[in-house]
């Protein structure tokens, strides 16, 4: 499976905002879209051009593809579900993203980045509602109860998850860290996405 070898914080610079991709760091001073907000390589200090509004849905597309950590295809595939859903499919593209299994994971402070949650369900140490799933693009649904696996309780990761990550859980979900586990409470809605994202304007890049 295709997958992003460079930097992750040069994606942070590229769309110009942060995307947070490496857990701690991010909250840091380290950060490196903080500390060098300009657009990556050598031309990246030099005056942008203005973009066209193709130029714009197509940052915008980027920006939430790779703050959830999915290639095109999948990214593509899963704007597709979302037109077929009823209600609004900028909406329902957002929906979809936070109840991906690797998300929950994170938001829920399981993990400090969508990219280790990822790992941790494809090494099977997440399950939902008892049972090991090892499919980070795992669509979870409301009742739903992600836990970890009893024999991996210890591992250094969910001992730190245990002390708090410090960030916010979102109100659809219901975290218990002492037992390692989290709740699909309600649905998530749009305001409970902590991104800034014009989703009408991937709408609009993929109805071109
Ligand atoms: Fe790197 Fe995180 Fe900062 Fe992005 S937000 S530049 S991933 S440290």
């Amino acid at each position: 499976m295709a997958r992003y070898t460079d930097s992750v914080c040069r994606m942070c610079r590229r769309e110009g905002t942060k995307l947070f991709l490496k857990g701690e760091k991010c909250f840091s001073s380290k950060c490196a879209q903080q500390n060098r907000p300009t657009p990556p390589g050598q031309h990246g200090q030099a005056r942008q051009r203005k973009a066209s509004e193709y130029g714009l849905q197509l940052r915008e597309k980027q920006k939430a593809r790779r703050a959830y950590g999915l290639m095109e295809g999948q990214f593509k595939r899963t704007f597709v579900r979302a037109t077929g859903m009823k209600g609004i499919t900028g909406d329902n593209l957002l929906q979809l993203l936070e109840l991906r299994l690797d998300n929950v994971v994170y938001r829920s402070g399981l993990a400090a980045s969508r990219a280790q949650a990822r790992q941790l369900v494809c090494h099977g140490l997440m399950t939902v509602n008892g049972k090991k799933v090892d499919i980070p693009s795992y669509t979870v649904k409301q009742g739903d109860v992600i836990g970890v696996k009893s024999t991996k309780k210890d591992i250094a990761i969910f001992k730190a998850a245990k002390e708090g990550s410090g960030r916010v859980v979102p109100k659809w979900l219901t975290t218990d860290l002492e037992n390692l586990t989290a709740t699909v409470a309600a649905l998530p809605q749009r305001d409970d996405v902590d991104l800034t994202l014009q989703e009408n304007m991937i709408v609009e890049f993929y109805s071109r």
